[in-house]
């Protein structure tokens, strides 16, 4: 028998108590039964958003709020900056592009966060455009971005700052309204806890305000129709009912912990993964600015085929983390580390890890690894 672990930067697992909601017989949504249950979710939205804003849920995986944003802000020929550190940051620009806006891209070298000066210079040359669109956790490398400097750029030269925070709400700080992030985005099969198939936005005034004379066309994603809607406990179409009711259950257990004690938890964690790795020898593509969601490690230059570590990982333990992608495909593995998650499914993955690398012909003293992730958690001296 394989027993299956899903360490994968989204999907995450599902918790034992949202998958038995899941599991119940769906209630039709315009019920007040659904309604006392949306009622409930809008109000934990708002609290892990850390916003007084309504927070929208569309009928979407992550992608679909990221082209909301851009659908529902703008005016034909707007300009927008978009900065690029990877495979996400890259979909900002194309969802850009498929709108044919304007758009003025910061590449950035894999793993490499951004450097503010850069930002503001750009800015200042550039002072029509209308918007900086950036990830707060850039999944593909592992990569956190510095989200109050940007934030802080966009209101200087008065743009609006939108933030993909698809693996970084419900991971680490992003308190929406004391910085004043303009859009704030998440998906549900993060830090979210249930399966993919729900999108969250949040919005400041300053976003509300340019829904009000975009013209780019859209129909599905109407937020301003989707505001009037949830403001009645209603969504414009058909919710995804039963992912709302395991929503409903993912979020209490979220407040149960507690806001803060989340971020210590991946905070901890993380640093936990780190450890194991470095104890091991192996580099962290990002060693300056890593992620507390997910943790990307190069490949050791002894091994010739990369891709072979998660596979193996998977196809012969069970283990499921991530691979690289495109340019980083077989240079890098991904190691997450959030959503429900805890001690154990670190040292789970660490310890299969050092299997793998060792029957791939990487030298391994075996529990090394392990050992800095119990270190860590010993010294933290914090029980989950
Ligand atoms: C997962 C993810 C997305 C969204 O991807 P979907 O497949 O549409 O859910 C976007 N941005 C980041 C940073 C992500 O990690």
């Amino acid at each position: 028998m394989k027993k299956n672990y899903l360490l994968s930067p989204g999907p995450t697992p599902v918790p034992e108590r949202v998958a038995a909601i899941l599991g119940q017989p769906i209630p039709h949504h315009r019920t007040p039964e659904f309604e006392k249950i949306f009622a409930e979710v809008r109000e934990n939205l708002r609290w892990i958003f850390q916003t007084k804003q309504e927070v929208i849920m569309l009928t979407a995986t992550g992608t679909g709020a990221m082209d909301a944003a851009v659908a529902n802000l703008f005016r034909r020929g707007d300009k927008i900056i978009t900065i690029n550190g990877g495979k996400f940051g890259e979909r900002w620009t194309k969802i850009g592009q498929a709108f044919e806006l304007g758009v003025l891209e910061i590449k950035l070298p894999p793993g490499e966060a951004l450097d503010p000066a850069v930002l503001r210079a750009l800015c200042a040359e550039h002072p029509d455009a209308k918007a900086i669109h950036f990830q707060a956790s850039e999944t593909s490398t592992g990569c956190q971005m510095p989200v109050k400097a940007i934030v802080d750029i966009a209101k200087h030269f008065n743009m609006l700052s939108v933030c993909d925070a698809i693996t970084a709400l419900g991971v680490f700080n992003l308190p929406m309204d004391e910085w004043g992030i303009d859009v704030l985005i998440t998906g549900s099969q993060k830090a979210m806890m249930i399966p993919p198939g729900l999108a969250f936005i949040a919005l400041s005034d300053r976003a509300w305000a340019a829904t009000k004379s975009a013209n780019l066309p859209k129909f599905y994603f109407d937020l301003p129709k989707e505001l009037a809607a949830h403001k009645t406990n209603q969504t414009a179409w058909t919710p995804a009912i039963s992912l709302i009711m395991g929503l409903n259950e993912s979020l209490r257990m979220m407040k149960e912990e507690g806001i803060d004690a989340l971020f210590a938890r991946h905070a901890l964690l993380a640093e936990a993964t780190r450890n194991a790795v470095k104890a091991l020898g192996l580099e962290i593509l990002s060693k300056k600015s890593p992620s507390n969601a997910v943790t990307a490690v190069l490949v050791p230059p002894s091994l010739k085929d990369g891709k072979k570590i998660p596979k193996l990982m998977r196809d012969t333990y069970g283990v499921t983390i991530a691979g690289g992608q495109d340019e980083l495909e077989g240079k890098i593995f991904r190691l997450s580390h959030f959503g429900y998650c805890g001690h154990f499914d670190i040292t789970t993955g660490i310890s299969c890890l050092e299997l793998v690398l060792a029957e791939l012909g990487h030298p391994v003293t075996f529990g090394t690894g392990v050992g800095a992730a119990l270190k860590t958690f010993a010294h933290a001296g914090k029980k989950p």
